[in-house]
C-alpha cells in the first residue's frame, strides 16, 4: 500500500512536492484547482514538466487528482452540464500533464428524475471528457451521504464502469463512505468479504485508488463526516484490519481527514497508518 495524504495546491504545483515530502507520502492527492470556485487554475507546461522533474528521484509513487464538489455529470440543466463537462475536462488534461494516475470523480447526484435517466446521463458526460482527452483515467469514487447520490453501492459504480466502456476508468473506495453504507471494513472477515464482492462485480484490476478516513458515525447510517484515523468509529483496531488486507497491497492510499493536529492530513497521520498496517499484518501472520 503506497500511503499518503490530499495536500494543498496552495502557491502552486512547486509547493506541492514540497508538503508531499513534509508528510513523508508515497501517494498523493490534490484538487487541481479551487474545489469550490468554478475558475480553472491555469497551469503552463512549464509548471508541468517542473513537477513531473521534481517527482524524480523522491519517495512519491503516486499522485490522484480530486475532481471539485461542484461538478454533477448527472445533472439535467443544460448549464451545470457544459459546467461539468468542462471542468471535468480540464481536470483531465491536468492529470495528463502532472503524470497522475486518474482523476477520482463522484459520479453525480439525481434531482427529480430516476437513477436510470440520472446514470446515462453521468456516463454520457463523462465519456465525452474522456474523448476530449487522451490518457488520463477517470477514477469513480463509491459514495455516501444521500440517497440521491450515484454510486452507493457496487451494483451501480459496476454498471457505470461498464456502461463508460473504455479501459481509462476505473474504482476508489473511501473507507468512511463504507463503513457509512454499511460495509464492515473493521474486521479482517469484513474487509476480505468487501474486497470478493469488488473483484466479482466490478474487477480487481479496476481498483486504483482507496481514500483512508475514520468515520464520525456509526456504520450503515450513510452519513459522509469524516474523522482522523482512529479517532472515529472505525477506531485503530478497524484500520488495522483494513489497512492490512492483503489484496490493498500496492494500491495508492491517501488520507482526507481533518488530520490528527486538526489541520488536514499530516505526517503524524501518514505515519499512524503506516505502523496500523504493520501491526495489522503481524495480527494476520504476515511479513512487514
Ligand atoms: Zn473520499
Ligand atoms: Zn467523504
Amino acid at each position: 500500500m503506497l500511503i499518503g495524504a490530499h495536500v494543498s495546491t496552495a502557491g502552486g504545483l512547486e509547493n506541492v512536492l514540497e508538503r508531499a515530502k513534509e508528510t513523508t507520502s508515497d501517494a498523493i492527492q490534490i484538487f487541481n484547482q479551487s474545489p469550490r470556485m468554478w475558475r480553472p487554475t491555469k497551469y503552463s507546461e512549464d509548471d508541468f514538466a517542473a513537477f513531473r522533474e521534481g517527482r524524480e528521484g523522491t519517495r512519491l509513487q503516486e499522485v490522484m487528482i480530486h475532481m471539485i464538489y461542484l461538478i454533477n455529470p448527472a445533472a439535467g440543466d443544460r448549464e451545470m452540464q457544459k459546467k461539468s463537462l468542462e471542468s471535468l475536462t480540464h481536470a483531465l488534461r491536468v492529470a495528463e500533464g502532472i503524470g497522475a494516475l486518474g482523476v477520482v470523480v463522484h459520479p453525480g447526484a439525481l434531482k427529480q428524475d430516476s437513477r436510470a435517466t440520472a446514470k446515462k446521463r453521468a456516463v454520457k458526460l463523462l465519456k465525452e471528457a474522456l474523448a476530449r482527452t487522451d490518457t488520463a483515467r477517470i477514477v469513480y469514487e463509491n459514495t455516501a451521504g444521500s440517497p440521491q447520490l450515484l454510486g452507493l453501492d457496487f451494483d451501480e459504480t459496476a454498471e457505470l464502469i461498464e456502461k463508460t466502456g473504455t479501459k481509462r476508468v476505473g474504482l476508489c473506495i473511501d473507507s468512511c463512505h463504507l463503513h457509512a453504507t454499511g460495509y464492515d471494513v473493521r474486521s479482517n472477515e469484513g474487509v476480505a468479504e468487501l474486497v470478493d464482492e469488488i473483484e466479482s462485480k466490478v474487477g480487481l484490476d479496476k481498483l486504483l485508488a482507496i481514500h483512508l478516513n475514520d468515520s464520525r458515525d456509526a456504520r450503515g447510517s450513510n452519513r459522509d463526516r469524516h474523522a482522523a484515523m482512529g479517532k472515529g468509529e472505525i477506531g485503530r483496531k478497524g484500520f488495522r484490519a483494513f489497512l492490512s488486507e492483503p489484496r490493498f497491497d500496492g494500491i495508492p492510499a491517501v488520507s482526507e481527514s481533518p488530520g490528527l493536529g486538526g489541520k488536514g492530513p499530516d505526517k503524524a497521520e501518514v505515519q499512524l497508518a503506516r505502523r496500523l498496517r504493520r501491526e495489522g499484518r503481524k495480527a494476520r501472520g504476515l511479513k512487514d
